[in-house]
């Protein structure tokens, strides 16, 4: 059987796991969803993984999930004659918007109105921060200039970041409309975001997804301090956050991260919205074979704060054990996952303020009680998977059974904490299904004679309202 540990791995993939053989063995150690980074790439590379996970799903009969990472408004340097030269401290440098190829005197950056957007004393950080810069005139037209506060290799297409400027790129660039229609027709179930700044990031994000007539969820990157400064917004908005700590580490001051971390993992939980925690978890696993004794601390913290999803993005991408570094993160996992500290949040919904109060009662008590009588299972019949998204939220140690006869929500369902999906669509009368569902629980293994069982449901069945049933029982 795959992998029953209840936190998911978001795994990046590139020419590490391209191959199929490779796919599949990272699946089976434990990945749940497969990321695609649209910064890197062609649409045709992306198609064949794609093709080749919908494959994998169908022949071991699982739900593994596509993530697309749209790059959103990603700034850049231009080339570098050579590739790279040497700057030093207190060199001055200039930025144009026309493209050259550039030296350590002019290099061209990738936005257009970048120099009306700055002011004097503004920050540019080069290459994750390796270089950084102060903003010392600009012409207010496409010229900037700008003094190196330390010296280093400043190197061709660098990422840049503007921590203090206020940026007017729009969220989604001309790449990411032509990316995102690429991924929405080949079906992917999430698609992330990044750099997002607010919540009408999101709202912009979702309105395209419905024209084109699709159901993928949406993932906000959070990288930039003015998605900190609208996170509760951006929460409320969105259907799932991933903390960035590559980016946001460069945004803000690094030693804030890990309380942002904690903040937003808290508020996700609190909000039912599923959390990935990102970049760097087992960075040495690129090239090393075992990750470092902090890394395992990292993703064990990850864990204990509350992530839905832990995400690796070199370390699968490009690096030499695609395979290890999964089983590591696994194993880490499960150790943590031993621990009674992780499971059942308390956070009972509130009376004539949830919208939702009679099914967020539901899956709130179906939690207490599966801890009250040990119940091994929590089952929900859901089409929109409203229901598993809440139970999770909970984070019970029963097992949390999504049925639906929705194929699209299925493998959404891959990223979000504890919960396993499976297809269903015999919704006979509320007694047929509660027997019949315990039945195909038992002869998969995953339960067992005597163990009790909690069912959710929404009578009547055929309405497909709230859930607002309870029933707690023995596989027989
Ligand atoms: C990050 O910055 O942490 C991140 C996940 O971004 P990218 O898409 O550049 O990997």
């Amino acid at each position: 059987m795959y992998n029953q540990k209840k936190t998911k791995i978001v795994a990046t993939v590139g020419p590490a796991t391209s191959e199929k053989s490779v796919l599949e063995n990272i699946i089976r150690e434990g990945v749940n969803v497969i990321r695609i980074n649209f910064s890197h790439g062609s649409h045709e590379d992306h198609e064949k993984i794609i093709a080749k996970v919908r494959e994998i799903n169908k022949e071991k009969q699982i739900h593994t999930a596509i993530l697309a990472d749209l790059q959103g408004p990603k700034i850049r340097i231009g080339e570098i004659k050579g590739g790279t030269v040497e700057v030093n401290e207190g060199s001055e440098i200039l930025f144009s918007n026309e493209e050259m190829v550039g030296d350590e005197k002019a290099v061209y950056m990738s936005y257009e109105s970048f120099a009306q957007d700055v002011k004097m004393g503004e920050r540019i950080l080069i290459d994750d921060g390796k270089l950084a810069l102060e903003i010392i005139h600009t012409d207010k037209k496409g010229k900037v200039k700008a003094r190196f506060l330390n010296g280093g290799k400043l190197s061709s297409n660098k990422g840049v970041n503007l921590p203090n400027t206020k940026i007017s790129l729009p969220c989604l660039t001309e790449k990411d409309l032509k990316d995102l229609k690429f991924a929405l027709k080949l079906g992917v179930e999430w698609v992330g975001l990044s750099f997002v700044r607010n919540a009408r990031d999101l709202i912009e994000l979702k309105h395209l997804i419905r024209a084109e007539g699709k159901s993928a969820r949406v993932i906000a990157k959070i990288e930039k301090p003015e998605a900190i400064d609208d996170i509760d917004e951006i929460i409320e908005e969105t259907d799932a956050i991933m903390v960035a700590r590559g980016d946001l580490g460069v945004e803000v001051p690094m030693e804030k991260v890990p309380l942002l971390q904690k903040e937003i993992v808290r508020k996700c939980l609190r909000a039912a919205k599923p959390v990935i925690i990102a970049t760097q978890m087992m960075e040495s696993m690129i090239t090393n074979i075992s990750p470092t004794r902090a890394e395992v601390n990292d993703v064990a913290n990850a864990v204990l704060d509350g992530a839905d999803a832990v995400m690796l993005s070199a370390e699968t991408s490009v690096g030499k054990y695609p395979v290890q570094v999964i089983q590591a993160m696994s194993k880490i996992i499960l150790q943590i996952e031993e621990t009674e500290g992780i499971y059942h949040h308390e956070f009972p919904p509130e009376m004539d303020v949830e919208e939702r109060f009679i099914s967020d009662s539901i899956c709130y008590n179906a939690c207490r009680l599966s801890l009250r009588t040990d119940a091994k299972a929590i089952v929900t019949m859901t089409h929109s998977g409203y229901t598993a998204f809440k139970i999770s939220s909970f984070r019970p140690k029963a097992g949390i059974f999504a049925f639906t006869g929705n194929h699209d929500l299925l493998n959404k369902l891959s990223l979000v904490w504890g919960v396993q999906g499976f297809y269903y669509d015999k919704f006979v009368s509320t007694d047929h299904t509660i027997a019949d569902i315990k039945y195909l629980l038992k002869k998969n293994n995953f339960l067992k004679e005597k163990d009790l069982i909690i069912n959710i449901a929404s009578m009547p069945i055929n309405e497909k309202g709230q859930s607002n049933m309870l029933k707690l029982s023995y596989v027989e």
